[in-house]
């Protein structure tokens, strides 16, 4: 057995493919080193996963409350307590720098704490009766099993808001890590089995989204489905379980606008719009994809955002001074490269970048330049699609008016940002950007755990957020009690 191979877990036994198939964990900033070899396992071995939670769920539900939260807390300080090589991990896997993965670390840390605290808290509601003599309250319930299942770009922060409010809530989970970074998931499942969790509560299940996925999303032996990834994956997920009466959750992506008004702070400005772009190399659902920029300082705003850009070092996330690592995998850096084609061919004007660097220090990995088109006009295909990537499309409005109409004229609405000085104009674009999560002076990106986060429009799917407590409306039933007396 090769060093580095790990297992999959389910039923708390860890398991390995019956038929010894693997596939390998690389890392994209030197495709040379396997970071980990996990099991292929099959749709057959996903099932036993799933049965396995609905035998631990009934008495993991029966659990008290806090002492579930014990556990998650646990957990957090275990993560914590390694926090340090766990981000040197995110990072091989992943590509991301080191100070990114520390923050999606501390991140989850945050997370598994907040959720094992609100299992003092998962409250129903006690209200006065119209009739006499009765109680009238509601309780909590969990759902039975969930299905997670996860994206590669923040393989430790996602998982980790997902499965902390599913198992306070008293759920069993099986998680599907995606396959470009299952080690990170491993580790979030070890230290919780470390911190006390039953066996069989949580189940951690590798292999393709063909199969081990899509087992996740067809048995009917699972009761909700929790999902951030692709809109393509998402629309499957619907046509599979959305006839099944079971709760879904679809996270799905974004082309975030960031709108730069002329009394905004251009400097300011200009290092959040590059903050938001081309940190963890553009590949977050919140990136700012779109600038659009007041006419009036437009070419300030370019010269500016052109030479701060020119200054990213790009390279592998573990040097010093490094401030954007690789592009995930082959596939991702050209379906980038495929879209700055296009936006060349459109008529968008390539200011900086476009290219794959290819010098000592990147030829080994998938590594791009920090790509800026400007004079790019709303129909075109770079200005609506999502790239996924450190590509920034630059587009100019006349007014405020023009500029809100063009942050809203697309089918996403996951995140936005708006740069001024003027509280009024601030608060005019915060009612009517169509965005789930909105910013002022701040960068798209960036997220914090105890408070709601979810898209409108196309971004999302299913009534409830995900985080803070309102995750928590996801993962339990509501029952109402008349109790008279
Ligand atoms: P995918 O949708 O391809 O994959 C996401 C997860 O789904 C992976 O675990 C994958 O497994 C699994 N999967 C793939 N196919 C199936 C299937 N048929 N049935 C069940 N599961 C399946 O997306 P990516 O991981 O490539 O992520 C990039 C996309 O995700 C971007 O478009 C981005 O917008 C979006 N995203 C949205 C976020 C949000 O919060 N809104 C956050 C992050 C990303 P495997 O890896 O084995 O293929």
């Amino acid at each position: 057995m090769a060093r580095n191979l790990f297992p999959c877990v389910i039923g708390g036994e860890k398991i390995f493919s019956p038929d010894g198939r693997t596939f390998r964990d690389i890392n994209p900033a030197d495709t040379g080193e396997v970071v980990a070899e996990f099991p292929q396992l099959s749709r057959e071995d996903a099932a036993k996963a799933i049965d396995a939670a609905r035998e631990a769920q009934v008495k993991w539900a029966s659990t008290p409350a806090p002492e579930r939260g014990r556990i998650l807390v646990k957990a957090a300080q275990i993560l914590e307590d390694e926090a340090d090589e766990l981000a040197r991990v995110l990072t091989r896997e992943e590509g991301k720098t080191l100070a990114e993965s520390r923050a999606e670390v501390a991140r989850a840390v945050s997370i598994f704490r907040f959720y094992g605290v609100m299992g003092y808290r998962l409250r129903g509601e006690f209200t006065p009766s119209a009739e006499p003599n009765t109680h009238l309250f509601t309780l909590r319930e969990p759902l039975g099993v969930v299905s997670i299942i996860t994206p590669w770009n923040f393989p430790i922060a996602i998982p980790s808001w997902k499965i902390a409010p599913a198992l306070i809530s008293g759920n069993a989970v099986v998680f599907k890590p995606a396959s470009y970074t299952p080690l990170i998931g491993y580790r979030i499942v070890d230290a919780l089995h470390r911190a006390g969790l039953p066996p069989g509560v949580l189940n951690f299940v590798t292999g393709p989204g063909s199969t081990v996925g899509a087992e996740l999303i067809n048995s009917p032996k699972v009761d909700a489905i929790s999902f951030t990834g692709s809109l393509e994956v998402g629309e499957e997920i619907k046509r599979a379980a959305g006839g099944r009466n079971i709760r879904i959750q679809l996270e799905l992506g974004g082309k975030n606008p960031a709108v730069i008004l002329d009394d905004a702070d251009m400097d300011r400005a200009v290092e959040m719009v590059v903050r938001g772009a081309f940190g963890l190399t553009g590949q977050a659902c919140t990136a700012t994809s779109r600038a659009i920029v007041l006419e009036n300082v437009a070419e300030e705003f370019e010269r500016k955002l052109v030479e701060r850009v020119k200054r990213i070092k790009v390279g592998n996330g573990l040097a010093e001074g490094v401030e954007m690592g690789p592009v995930v995998g082959e596939k991702e850096m050209n379906k980038i490269l495929d879209y700055i084609r296009v936006g060349i061919d459109e008529g968008a004007k390539l200011v900086l970048g476009g290219k794959r660097l290819m010098g000592p220090e990147h030829s080994k990995g998938y590594f791009l330049e920090p790509t800026i088109f400007t004079d790019v006009t709303p129909d075109m295909r770079i200005a609506q699609e999502e790239i996924f990537g450190p590509v920034l499309a630059v587009m100019r409005a006349h007014s405020f008016d023009e500029a809100v109409e063009l942050a809203n004229k697309i089918e996403y609405g996951l995140s936005a940002s708006i740069f001024t000085r003027s509280l009024p104009r601030a608060f005019e674009f915060i009612n009517r950007v169509q965005a789930g999560v909105v910013k002022v002076n701040k960068p798209t990106t960036g997220l914090e755990p105890h408070v709601p986060f979810g898209g409108f429009k196309k971004s999302s799917y299913g009534m409830v957020k995900e985080q803070g407590e309102a995750a928590l409306d996801f993962y339990t039933k509501i029952k109402t009690v008349y109790l008279g007396y």
